[in-house]
């Protein structure tokens, strides 16, 4: 085996079977159903008798059993059988037989994998020698969960038994421990302490509340996004949030996602929806004149709230909401000009994710040129632009990959990959180029010839959706977010009661000069206070004593980089002034 990833996943495979030759050993009334290999190792669903269902404690034991078997597992044959032979192999399990019934019916082959004393329905795919192949401790059983049968809530409910897995030992430690930082990191749990957004049962599930601090933070990240976007000649639009059905028809969205949108039925029997996304109502911005190629491209910039009827069992915390706010913009661009209109946007995408550091990663996502009957548009318009993207990314030496079949259907894109400060990768930015919606609402400029030019519509979102890049953010920066971000900059504390006037002094004075100063005028002790001002993860905090009012300074602290000094207030208020511009 050549392919460490496809190794890695036979071995994850291979693992789901041990997992339930184990345990039917243990339990050998259970009825197993599926067992796929997943991201981080495997799992695989059950149905136990009400009775005598496992429960974490139990985990162990079972995979205690599955390190016992394991050895004797020196090789995994398949062979193929006809429909019969499968049925009275899996007598008595109506999910087993539901299965080859579904692959009988699609004339597919049957297979029984055996290894050991275990056999199972599968389409093959293993390690070659488990015994040999799988080191007994590079895995272990993670957790329980209730899951029903094809993910239908009309079926059973069934146990699912999940399996982390990884090459070896140490690597499955590593990702354990990732785990556990991520779940000290969880943004709802860090929203909550942070006090940034939250949920009212009164509002509705997947309905974010931003809170003052978390709307400062927003703003913050929004007027970064736009003082780039200004410089690259955007200018702002604004659109209401509703439209009438028949934009989205014209669109062609009303097909696509017509169960998604939130629907209006008006006093008088129209039919509004709730806009899902921003480009249709900016296309008529865009129509309502005559445009000459001397007035192209043209760049509208918009940040504004987006609603989707998301499912509510798909709801959670920021990262899948049913209202976001989208930093959108759309360029209107002759097709000459996609390549400078892309380069701009490349560069805002990169000093963006750079300054919290994140290192990207750049998927071209071109169109599949063996079903050309999924694209809108001919070969020639496909593969100009597609080598537009090419040279771009060529251009600004990027780690890029190629992703055929990953276009949308009118046009292709980049989407940028951030990886964060855990080793986990997000899919963030996209620039898309879109030669569909153009057409539908023949959007054109007059070309030097005097004739109409169809024109190509650029979608350039730098965060997205602002809640899902928050969730992104919080969890890369633990909540230490940096100080030209901080909702509360500076904490202002008197080491005693007597100090609290001093202290005022500073914190006007801080105020005054427009940092996010606050004082802990509360009588909790010292101590206290500072560990009060830690758990907000607040950047600096001001220290007054007798000390410092004899020397007129005040201790500066930094969450960061510990313990800095005495300095004076001008001295505090330009180091501040310096590392915000700098946004470090
Ligand atoms: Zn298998
Ligand atoms: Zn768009």
């Amino acid at each position: 085996m050549n392919d460490p990833q496809l190794s890695l996943e036979h071995k994850r495979h291979t693992l789901a079977h041990l997992l339930c030759a184990a345990v039917l050993e243990l339990y050998p009334d259970a009825k197993p159903t599926i067992g796929p290999a997943i991201d981080n190792g495997f799992y695989y669903d059950f149905e136990f008798a009400a009775d005598k269902r496992p429960a974490e404690g139990d985990l162990k034991d079972i995979e205690k059993k599955m390190r016992k078997i394991l050895p004797s597992w020196k090789e995994m044959t398949g062979k193929e059988v006809n429909e019969k032979e499968a049925r009275d192999a899996f007598a008595g399990n109506p999910y087993k037989l539901e299965l080859i019934g579904e692959i009988a019916a699609k004339k597919e082959k049957l297979t029984l994998y055996t290894a050991g004393k275990f056999t199972d329905l599968c389409r093959g795919g293993h390690s070659e020698n488990p015994a040999k192949d799988i080191a007994a401790d590079s895995f272990k059983l993670s957790r329980l969960a209730g899951a029903y049968w094809r993910g239908d809530e009309k079926n059973t409910m069934l146990t699912r038994i999940y399996g982390l897995a990884f090459e070896t030992k140490d690597e499955l430690a590593a990702y354990e421990t990732m785990l556990k930082e991520a779940a000290e990191r969880d943004h709802k749990k860090l929203g909550r302490e942070l006090d940034l957004f939250t949920f009212s049962d009164l509002v509705g599930s997947g309905l974010p509340l931003w809170t003052p601090n978390g709307t400062l933070v927003r703003n913050l990240l929004d007027d970064y996004v736009w003082s780039m976007r200004r410089a690259a000649g955007y200018v702002k639009v604004e659109i209401p949030h509703i439209t009438k059905k028949e934009l989205y028809e014209k669109s062609g969205h009303w097909d696509k996602f017509k169960d998604e949108l939130f629907k209006i039925t008006t006093r008088e029997g129209h039919i509004f929806a709730m806009k899902p996304m921003n480009c249709p109502h900016h296309t008529q911005i865009f129509a309502r004149k005559k445009w000459s190629y001397r007035e192209m491209p043209q760049r509208y910039a918009n940040t504004t709230t987006c609603y989707r009827d998301e499912q509510t069992g798909e709801l959670s915390g920021l990262s899948r909401v049913r209202a976001f706010a989208q930093d959108d913009a759309h360029v209107f661009c002759r097709e000459s000009q996609v390549k400078e209109e892309f380069l701009k946007i490349w560069d805002i995408v990169h000093a963006f994710y750079g300054t919290f550091g994140f290192k990207l990663r750049v998927r071209l996502s071109l169109h599949d040129p063996k079903h050309p009957e999924k694209y809108l548009g001919d070969e020639s318009r496909w593969k100009k632009a597609e080598d537009t993207l090419r040279e771009i990314a060529d251009e600004k030496k990027a780690d890029y990959f190629e992703g055929a079949g990953e276009a949308a259907f009118y046009g292709p894109k980049l989407d940028f990959m951030a990886h964060d400060s855990l080793g986990r990768e997000w899919q963030v930015a996209t620039i898309q180029l879109d030669m569909n919606m153009p057409e539908r609402f023949d959007l054109s400029c007059t070309s030097e010839t005097g004739t109409d030019e169809r024109i190509v519509m650029i979608h350039a979102a730098i965060m997205g959706s602002i809640e899902r890049f928050m969730s992104i953010l919080i969890e890369h920066t633990g909540g230490n977010f940096p100080l030209w971000l901080a909702p509360v900059q500076v904490k202002v504390i008197p080491v005693m009661e007597t100090h609290n006037d001093a202290a005022r002094k500073v914190h006007e004075a801080l105020r005054a000069a427009a940092i996010r100063s606050e004082l802990d005028e509360s009588n909790a002790g010292f101590g206290k206070k500072v560990r009060a001002a830690k758990n907000m993860r607040i950047p600096y905090f001001i220290i007054i004593g007798d000390k410092d009012i004899a020397a007129g300074k005040v201790t500066l602290e930094s969450r960061d980089k510990g313990q800095i000094g005495q300095l004076d207030l001008k001295e505090i208020s330009a180091r501040f002034e310096q590392e915000i511009r700098a946004r470090e």
